[in-house]
């Protein structure tokens, strides 16, 4: 066919500008990584062209025997991938597959309790403004404001107040090791189901440098393209069968249509990819770059929220440098650093604004930074914050953004032959 260039230059010109800003800035949103290009190609093959409803070997369209392969190779391997009896690999994200969680457990009017988005919970775990929020009793959790750790206390009490239908664990900005047993104990007391958005941390979990929570839970969802480094979308896992039908039949015909057959195809190189050896050296290094970050953070004046990691996300508190999340969201992308604004704990500032920023390591990782680079990092962290509001902060920006490009020349990343 056509190269897109040729059939459409106004799209290709965007996304070789999006390959660009990839190529040469410094991805530290946590949430994000860097497929390869397997996970890439599986993505854009023909699977695009097929609908599949229903699930492998029991489909409402014809013409479905290689989905069906693609589809069982895809819940074959995130089976073992996490130790799960049962997988579905359907949910088209993170966000989908949380409310057929939640169709799979509960109905609407249910008590849930869930971290709240102030202390580093999902929208989807009963946050307001969310269906999760309004179409259930959403009672909230949090951490303890001067440590930052999660407060379990808080949950048991809650949990006994309330007597929740569905306890949700897990988070999207929490730096720690989360007590899947202890959660558990909680959830058994009142009985309530435990259920666990491992989305942040799976591909840690995957590499068995973060505690499965499938021992553990009722139900485990995930989305597959943060640290997991898959295509963007969900998963949902239990060992409990007798949930089984019960996830099947929420995801279809409960909540979507026809699954993404391009996307789980991708899925399952992903899976495949997370199932080698070196799987686990990366994730090594994700975990160890994350520490080497936050520990030049701290010994150049920032606070870090917990005082440190044990996964791919450090949670930096900017007061002390007197810069808000908002301004330090700014001038980093200015400098050609990509992360997020994000509240600290007891927040004085709006979630607009913010007194915090969430880094993350896993993209960065991928592209081969290690212990050097990630250090390097902290610099260019502190010397752009530091200059902020300073006459030098134009000419420090710029400076840092050309050591930015020059470490990313160092550690290409898909190296094909755009225009
Ligand atoms: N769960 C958690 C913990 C997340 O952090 C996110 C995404 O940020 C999601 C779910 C939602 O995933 P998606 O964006 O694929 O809907």
């Amino acid at each position: 066919g056509e190269p897109l260039l040729e059939t459409d230059p106004d799209v290709a010109e965007i996304l070789r500008d999006e390959l660009h800003r990839q190529q040469d800035g410094i991805e530290l949103i946590a949430s994000e990584n860097l497929a390869s290009f397997a996970v890439l190609e599986a993505q854009g093959s023909v699977l695009t062209n097929k609908y599949a409803e229903g699930l492998p070997g029991k489909r409402y369209y014809g013409g479905c025997v290689d989905v069906d392969r693609i589809e069982a190779l895809a819940i074959d391997r995130v089976r073992k991938l996490f130790g799960a009896e049962f997988a579905n690999v359907q949910p088209h994200s993170g966000a989908n597959a949380n409310q057929a969680a939640f169709m799979a457990l509960g109905k609407p009017g249910d008590v849930i309790l869930g971290l709240s988005l102030a202390a580093g919970g999902h929208l989807t775990h009963g946050a307001a403004p969310n269906y999760s929020g309004k179409w259930f009793r959403s009672v909230q959790y949090g951490v303890h404001p001067d440590t930052g750790f999660l407060n379990y206390e808080e949950v048991e009490r809650l949990a006994r107040e309330h007597q929740p239908r569905i306890i949700v664990a897990g988070s999207s900005a929490y730096p720690r090791i989360i007590d899947f047993a202890r959660f558990r104990k909680i959830a058994d007391e009142v009985g309530a189901f435990l259920m666990v958005d491992m989305a942040h941390f799976a591909g840690l979990v995957a590499a068995g440098l973060y505690p499965n929570p499938l021992p553990h839970a009722h139900i485990v969802t995930s989305t597959t393209h943060k640290t997991l480094r898959g295509p963007r979308g969900g998963i949902i896992l239990t060992n409990h069968g007798d949930l089984a039908k019960k996830i099947n039949s929420a995801v279809f015909p409960g909540l979507q249509g026809g699954p993404l057959m391009h996307v789980i195809a991708a899925k399952a190189v992903a899976f495949g990819e997370a199932l080698q050896p070196s799987y686990a050296s990366y994730q090594r290094a994700v975990i160890e770059n994350a520490e080497v970050l936050a520990d030049e953070l701290l010994k150049r004046g920032f606070d870090i929220v917990t005082g440190g990691t044990d996964c791919h996300l450090v949670l930096v508190d900017l007061r002390p440098k007197k810069v808000t999340g908002k301004v330090a969201d700014a001038a980093l992308e200015r400098a050609g650093i990509t992360a997020n604004k994000n509240a600290v704990p007891d927040d004085p500032e709006s979630p607009f604004v913010t007194s915090g920023v969430r880094l993350g390591s896993p993209a960065a990782t991928a592209r081969g930074f290690g212990k050097e680079e990630f250090r390097e990092i902290g610099r260019f962290i502190d010397d752009v914050l530091s200059a902020h509001g300073t006459p030098a902060a134009e000419e420090v920006e710029k400076r840092v953004r050309a050591e930015v490009q020059e470490l990313c020349s160092r550690f290409p990343i898909y190296d094909v032959a755009y225009p």
